[in-house]
């Protein structure tokens, strides 16, 4: 059926909403959140669209996803044509469906949000990404490349290394990705928790992978099982994409205390071990009625709500600036606030107070205010002398940041690094060892799950061409 209304219609068409399973019911459970649209619901959003000249949308997408071209097929529901597309232009289409901050990117250009509310781009990329795995008899499979010959090493599987890998393996190169943790995807599996992206639907991209011939070599630390001149001398390129794991401490008086968590050891635990959700798990998790998590990220909104599902009365989130200043994706914060999260805002921790036997048992706090704009162009959070006062807490999640791990770098001397312990690279994504090429969070610091996507993307190309000049 073709998709021939005119503007006017377009323009009568009011955004389609969510659908979601309600607050009660999954501020207790690890289920999805989001329920992801119908079919009837995706193509009348798709017809929102008004195919503008000035593609805004695709200007605001990190890979330059074709996003009215996919949206147009979806309108005139030709779905092998619009998933065909989608997936040419992005390799973790359900993915980015779903944890993308589309409303600073894509979303944000988009012409229709001029004068009302922009089309649900995320919305339909998730929508034709899940239809796609569902019925992969209808699209037509890539022909299998020519082998080059040339064998390539990508160190991480994190969104970084699983893109490079798949466009690498799509070139005709022999790849390997090398994995330190017992299972795939880095943030994607270990950090972003269940309810915002299930655990099937990474599995289903790196089986894709598998299927282009991609090997995957799990419990492989880099810089300790092997090193990087080991794999010099092995491979004909390498890709680091090790992501930046290491956590920032607050660096207040109390952290070694009992139930002081860093996020990403907290999430890892409950994400990757099922800490904490079920009776059987070998990884023990610390639950409190009260739990306070530091931070006002997507980490520190995604430690609260599941500190809130692992059974906590009060799963507080405390930010030293206030909501508005917040990083959080706006989404995060209204499902987190719907699910009962406490939003504990203008206030600093400045110690963590114990029991005698050395357990968390609350906060020392300092009440905040706004003064003039700081290098971020965020006003500067300053303490209100003579505001402390004492927040019971039993866990804490410190979830202010992280940074470059050195364990993979302090085993290579010769590999540029800025000060922050980041990879340094060209243009070209290769660092300043010839044949050595990087991206993602190890070279950006903590980003997005697309930014790492697009440089794997950007290396694999650089890669390709190294490898023909070989
Ligand atoms: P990672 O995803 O960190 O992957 C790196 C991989 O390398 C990991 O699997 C790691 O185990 C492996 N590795 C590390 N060292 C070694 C070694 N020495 N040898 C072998 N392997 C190694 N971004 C969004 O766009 N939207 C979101 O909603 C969002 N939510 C987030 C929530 C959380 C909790 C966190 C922590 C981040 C979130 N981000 C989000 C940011 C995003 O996930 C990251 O920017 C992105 O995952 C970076 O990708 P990467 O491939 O560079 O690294
Ligand atoms: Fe469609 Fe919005 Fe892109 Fe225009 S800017 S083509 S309306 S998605």
């Amino acid at each position: 059926m073709s998709n021939t209304l005119s503007v006017k219609e377009r323009m009568s068409i009011e955004r389609v909403a969510m659908p979601e399973l309600p607050a009660d019911l999954r501020s207790r459970n690890f289920e999805e959140v989001n329920l992801g649209l119908s079919h009837g619901q995706a193509v009348q959003e798709a017809r929102r669209c008004l195919q503008c000249k000035n593609r805004g949308c695709v200007a605001g997408c990190p890979v330059g996803v074709s996003i009215p071209e996919f949206i147009d097929a979806l309108a005139s529901e030709e779905l092998p044509r619009s998933a065909q597309i989608l997936r040419r232009d992005n390799a973790l289409p359900a993915v980015c469906g779903r944890v993308c901050p589309q409303e600073t990117q894509c979303e944000a250009l988009c012409v229709r949000g001029i004068k009302g509310e922009p089309v649900a781009i995320g919305y339909l990329e998730r929508y034709v990404a899940d239809w796609a795995m569902s019925h992969p008899e209808l699209l037509q499979g890539d022909q299998a490349p020519a082998a080059t010959g040339k064998s390539v090493v990508v160190v991480g599987s994190g969104p970084a290394g699983l893109t490079a890998a798949g466009e690498l393996a799509r070139l005709g190169h022999a790849v390997t990705i090398f994995e330190a943790l017992h299972d795939t995807g880095g943030v994607l599996r270990y950090g972003i928790p269940e309810f915002r992206l299930p655990k099937d639907i990474i599995d289903r991209e790196v089986a894709l992978l598998t299927e282009q011939g991609v090997v995957i070599e799990c419990n492989v630390i880099v810089g300790k099982t092997v090193t990087i001149a080991e794999l010099r001398s092995d491979f004909d390129a390498i890709f680091i994409a090790n992501g930046a794991g290491l956590p920032v401490m607050l660096n207040i008086p109390g952290e070694n205390l009992k139930g002081v968590y860093a996020a990403n050891e907290f999430l890892t635990r409950v994400n990757l071990m099922d800490a904490g959700r079920r009776d059987d798990s070998s990884t023990p998790i610390i639950k409190r009625r009260e739990m306070a998590v530091i931070g006002g990220g997507n980490t520190a909104m995604d430690c609260v709500r599941t500190a809130r599902r692992l059974g906590a009365e009060r799963a507080m989130i405390l930010y030293r600036r206030s909501e508005a200043e917040m990083p959080a994706r706006v989404e995060e914060i209204k499902h987190a606030r719907e699910e009962g999260v406490e939003f504990v805002m203008l206030t600093a921790p400045a110690a963590i107070l114990g029991t005698a036997d050395g357990w968390v048992s609350a906060l020392r706090c300092l009440k905040m205010e706004l003064g003039s704009p700081d290098e971020s162009g965020r006003r500067r959070p300053q303490a209100i002398e003579g505001s402390e006062f004492e927040l019971p807490a039993g866990v804490v999640i410190d979830a202010i940041g992280t940074g470059a791990n050195p364990l993979l770098t302090s085993t290579a001397h010769d590999l540029f690094l800025n000060k922050s312990g980041n990879i340094l690279i060209g243009s070209e994504e290769e660092s300043n060892i010839p044949g050595v090429f990087a991206g993602g969070d190890i070279v950006r610091g903590g980003s997005t799950v697309i930014l790492a996507m697009g440089d794997g993307k950007r290396a694999a190309a650089a890669i390709d061409k190294y490898l023909k000049r070989k």
